[in-house]
């Protein structure tokens, strides 16, 4: 008795399916996720008339070692599981169930990550190797190898803001379940980060109209990682000002909300305006590498992390990231973060 009811709180917290069945392969026991899996309807049944795979029968006498097959389940939709028959005793096997479909989903995504930093780094490789080349082959006058230098430069400081941008990725990634802990007033950050804009603000004579009139907005303060904060403003106004035409302002409006049930919040909207974004891909700027002109990301040094970055950071926080734009009008980021003051 004592086992089966420390089996079911541990099949409970299990990531896969777990079903056990009798000596006439009959469900006696499904946790939740085989339950999600193939309905309620699995128990007290035979098995096989829920999992039709002919090599499931045998495998179940065979009663030896574990043995593992691929499955591919038609339901409401197309399902690939992994399915591992272990054997416990003369009357009991156990299924282990683990949804293939979902790990072939992860895999792919790692994939493609893979390949694109690959292919990230290989072009401004590419363009390093070739101008070394031709710095050391031809007769170069001293304009021209200056010239040529200053490209390496570019593409050497290009790659090395993708590799940060990676590092604080993965670094997020690591501390994703751990809760941030700093007190910071996020009109003071903001304002420390505007302050390191100046120069970049001057040379595409861009005004800031910072609009936070509200007494609450000015003192409000939340629980998070300064330098994490510190890197939202960095990227979403640093990307204002990278797709705003020059001579324009950027707003950025601070409003606090009260919350009757929930804690109060602030949100923080930062608008440029420029060519927009077109609506089909607002829903994907999150995605590592993902712009919306490859080209012009590159021309103005976007390493097209920014916003995966952002929106990791949010994740910590408990905070959300809303994306709106009016085409050849104005783009809006806002973030809104939940306030312990
Ligand atoms: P990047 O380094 O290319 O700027 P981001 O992840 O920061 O990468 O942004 C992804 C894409 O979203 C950009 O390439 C650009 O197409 C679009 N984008 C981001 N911010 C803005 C903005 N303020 N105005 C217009 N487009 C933007």
């Amino acid at each position: 008795m004592e086992n089966s009811i420390d089996l079911e709180i541990i099949s409970k917290e299990l990531d896969e399916g777990l079903i056990l069945l009798d000596l006439d392969a009959i469900v006696t026991y499904a946790n939740p996720i085989a339950l999600s899996y193939f309905g309620e309807r699995i128990l007290s049944k035979p098995i096989y008339n829920f999992i039709r795979a002919p090599q499931l029968i045998d495998l179940i006498n065979l009663k030896k070692k574990p043995k593992k097959f691929e499955y591919i389940h038609h339901a409401n939709s197309v399902q690939t599981y992994l399915i591992t028959i272990i054997p416990l005793t003369e009357k009991a096997t156990a299924l282990k169930i683990a949804d293939y479909s979902q790990k072939e989903a992860f895999e792919n995504v790692r994939k493609e990550f893979i390949a694109n930093i690959s292919h990230e780094l290989r072009s401004p490789l590419t363009s390093i190797i070739g101008f070394i080349e031709t710095l050391q082959n031809l007769e170069v006058s001293k304009d021209k190898s200056n010239h040529f230098l200053k490209i390496m430069q570019d593409e050497a400081n290009r790659m090395s803001r993708i590799l940060d941008d990676l590092l604080s990725l993965s670094k997020l990634e690591i501390n994703a379940y751990i809760k941030p802990v700093d007190n910071i007033n996020i009109l003071e950050n903001l304002n420390i980060v505007l302050s390191t804009m100046e120069i970049r603000l001057k040379e595409k004579n861009i005004r800031v109209n910072l609009n936070a009139n509200n007494k609450k907005s000015i003192k409000s303060i939340i629980k998070g990682d300064f330098d994490e904060i510190t890197q939202v403003f960095n990227n979403l106004i640093d990307n204002a000002i990278k797709y705003s035409p020059e001579n324009k302002t950027i707003s950025i409006d601070v409003d606090y909300k009260r919350n009757d049930n929930k804690l109060n919040t602030i949100s923080i909207s930062i608008s440029n305006e420029g060519k927009g974004i077109a609506e089909e891909h607002l829903p994907r700027l999150t995605e590592r590498f993902y712009r919306v002109d490859k080209d012009r990301s590159r021309d103005v040094g976007g390493t097209g992390l920014g916003l995966a970055i952002v929106k990791h950071i949010m994740n910590r926080h408990d905070g959300e990231l809303f994306i709106t734009s009016n085409f050849n009008k104005k783009t809006t980021f806002s973030i809104i973060l939940p306030l312990i003051s």
